[in-house]
């Protein structure tokens, strides 16, 4: 059996603060900037992104509600993306 390697634990970019692994082995990023509620949700197999903000004070709170809001997008997308993401070597 062929050894494969897990990119989602430890190798992800910086800003990423939530993933979701797409049916077609892909994974939809979710960053968020400090001090800004916007979250945004992009797929690495299609490219799509889905992207919100909420126009109010930025709180911990507020920032875990939009990443949660997006994650949402990123969840239904992983479910139904087949796309393969592009190799990076
Ligand atoms: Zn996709």
């Amino acid at each position: 059996m062929p050894q494969t390697t897990e990119p989602t634990a430890t190798t992800w970019p910086e800003g990423v603060i939530a993933r979701y692994l797409t049916v077609g082995g892909a994974t939809v990023d979710i960053s968020q900037k400090p001090n800004s509620t916007a979250a945004t949700a992009t797929c690495r197999g299609c490219t799509r992104d889905h992207y919100d903000t909420f126009t109010c004070k930025v709180t911990p709170e507020t920032q875990r509600a939009m990443a949660l809001i997006v994650g949402k997008w990123a969840q239904s997308h992983a479910e139904t993306c087949r796309a393969l993401p592009r190799p990076t070597a």
